[in-house]
């Protein structure tokens, strides 16, 4: 087993989790088999009941565990799905240990941090390590170096780096060099503590990242090479990128890829990045600019959709448009017509996923501009829902249609609970969650999208829509057109307009740089090719 621990030390948010996937995208480059486990250290046993405010969207992965973000960036990254046990979390850990407590499997032993709690760590990530088959397993260790949230998962990899001996494992610490003042002076101090904070910890990093507006001079790499005890080669400068999936090519060239494989005893090779050497190039390509509306709830954060924004930056390495994402509080669009207005002018709008009242009547007033406007619309979740609640209402004529989340009492529940939500009663992993299994109509738009009529996405719902207004729904034009194997409504799409679908999944988490999503490809294709209308003057046909 080898392993690569990327900590972080100074501040958060330094990027972490796409150092941590950029690392593994330089190993898999190499034909290494490579994982990542994240480890989160909160009482959380998942993220699913966590504010998107505070820590960003909540990420599903296949199994149904809802799980931090970072685990979108490694499958984006790696171009893998991973599961549940990827994701650690100290909750789910002390509810290990205490399992095995209350059922005597200690024999009489005081349970205790040290060994108990570091051996469910170090058990935990073995386990990953035996059933993913990697050769390599990145941990990133979240937080940073010196909380006291921390200490028991350093303490197990230092414990875990010892027990493999020499050339199993490399510590690779993320810092901020923070350039302050009006000559913009590089300070490394923050460094340079940071890493004595880690040493007191009984842990050496093997490499440096070192983030910051800007590059590393040569002088400044060798001041925290000196300082900071490791070779002025293994100070890694990742100033910060337009893009981040750049950040693989940027630890490249500074032969990140060769130290580490040298340093586990790895066959280094010619790394292959052919496939997201061209990401890039037709992602910077420039091209018709897009303008995507996104009417949403958590809109102050960026971070609380950041799959279905890299989605967009996925679909603009394809298409080589430009796209622009901008965002609409959904709160204030009824009483701001102004701004309605703006959405109505939109290339394209999105209506992401979200839960409770808040903002409902904003969404539903943008799918209706959508709607009646034709302008493509993609609705997820959420969006898919009050979709179904507009046209209930100003097409089928039933005013006060809801989602029974927003009124439980309405007269015409077009969405209402699903029927085994009704008993349950604790918050945590209780919706319908994970991958299932779809069945598209093969005469449908959506079958023509993806280019088959059998489909597997991701859930995250307690509500669906009432089978029996789907009648009504089609005799105006909107058809189900892709149902799950238990029956429940999939996918909505409106006839006669460009593009107007909704999916009670959510696709933004199947997208990757590589293969964008097909409906994100599509919503934006509607957009170029209803601003590019075809010019009024008939071209001369060519004389053969
Ligand atoms: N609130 C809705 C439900 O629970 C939609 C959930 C979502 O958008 N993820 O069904």
């Amino acid at each position: 087993m080898k392993v690569i621990v990327v900590s972080g030390g100074v501040i958060s948010g330094l990027g972490k989790g796409i150092t941590t996937s950029s690392l593994g995208r330089l190993l898999k480059a190499r034909n290494i088999r490579v994982t990542i486990v994240k480890i989160d250290p909160y009482l959380n046993v998942d993220a699913g009941t966590m504010n998107p405010y505070q820590h960003g969207e909540v990420f599903v992965l296949d199994d149904g565990t809802e799980a931090d973000l970072d685990l979108g960036n490694y499958e984006r990254f790696l171009g893998q799905n991973l599961h549940g046990a990827h994701n650690l979390t100290t909750g789910k850990i002390y509810r290990a240990v205490i399992e095995k407590e209350r059922r005597g499997d200690y024999l009489g032993n005081t349970v205790q941090i040290i060994p108990h709690v570091t051996g469910e760590i170090k058990r935990m990530i073995r386990d990953v390590a035996e059933s993913s088959g990697a050769q390599v397993v990145l941990v990133e260790v979240g937080g940073t170096v010196g909380d006291i949230e921390s200490m028991p998962f350093l303490e197990a990899l230092r414990e875990m780096s010892y027990e493999l001996g020499e050339g199993h494992m490399a510590f690779v610490h993320t810092t901020l060099v923070p350039f302050i003042g009006p000559a913009a002076e590089a300070k490394t101090k923050p460094t340079q503590h940071s890493v004595r904070e880690l040493r007191a910890i009984g842990i050496r990093p093997t490499l440096i990242v070192a983030r910051g507006t800007a590059p590393l001079t040569p002088d400044l790499k060798a001041k925290i090479s000196l300082f900071c005890d490791v070779p002025p080669e293994a100070v890694i400068s990742v100033p910060d990128q337009s893009t981040v999936y750049d950040v693989p090519l940027v630890l490249e060239a500074q032969g990140v890829g060769t130290i580490l494989t040298k340093l586990l005893g790895l066959p280094d090779c010619e790394p292959e990045y052919g496939a997201w050497r061209e990401f890039l190039a037709t992602y910077r390509r420039g091209g018709t600019e897009i303008r995507v509306a996104v009417v949403g709830k958590y809109t102050e954060l960026m971070d609380a959709y950041l799959s279905h924004v890299e989605a967009f930056h996925h679909v603009q390495g394809h298409l080589g448009c430009q796209i622009h994402l901008d965002w609409y509080d959904a709160e204030d669009l009824p009483r701001t017509p102004t701004a309605l207005a703006r959405v109505a002018s939109a290339d394209a709008i999105l209506v992401p996923g979200g839960f409770g009242t808040r903002g409902v009547e904003g969404k539903i007033a943008a799918i209706r501009m959508a709607r009646e406007q034709g302008v493509p619309f993609l609705g997820v979740c959420y969006g898919f829902q009050v979709a179904a609640v507009e046209f209930a209402r100003n097409v089928l004529h039933l005013p006060n249609a809801n989602t029974t989340e927003v009124d439980p009492t309405t007269e015409d529940p077009v969405v209402s609970l699903l029927e085994e939500q009704k008993g349950v009663a604790t918050m945590g992993a209780t919706m319908r969650l994970g991958t299932q299994r779809i069945s598209l109509d093969p005469g449908s738009q959506a079958a023509q999208i993806y280019g088959k009529t059998e489909i597997w996405e991701r859930h995250r719902h307690r509500y669906e829509i009432h089978p029996k207004y789907l009648d009504r729904f089609r005799a105006h034009g909107l058809k189900a057109t892709g149902l799950s194997v238990d029956g429940r409504v999939e996918v909505l799409e409106l006839e006669g307009h460009p593009f107007f679908v909704g999916v009670q999944y959510h696709p933004e988490f199947l997208s990757r740089p590589e293969a964008p999503h097909p409906l994100y490809l599509e919503l934006v294709q509607a957009a170029l090719a209803r601003k590019e209308v075809p010019s009024p003057v008939p071209t001369a046909t060519p004389i053969p």
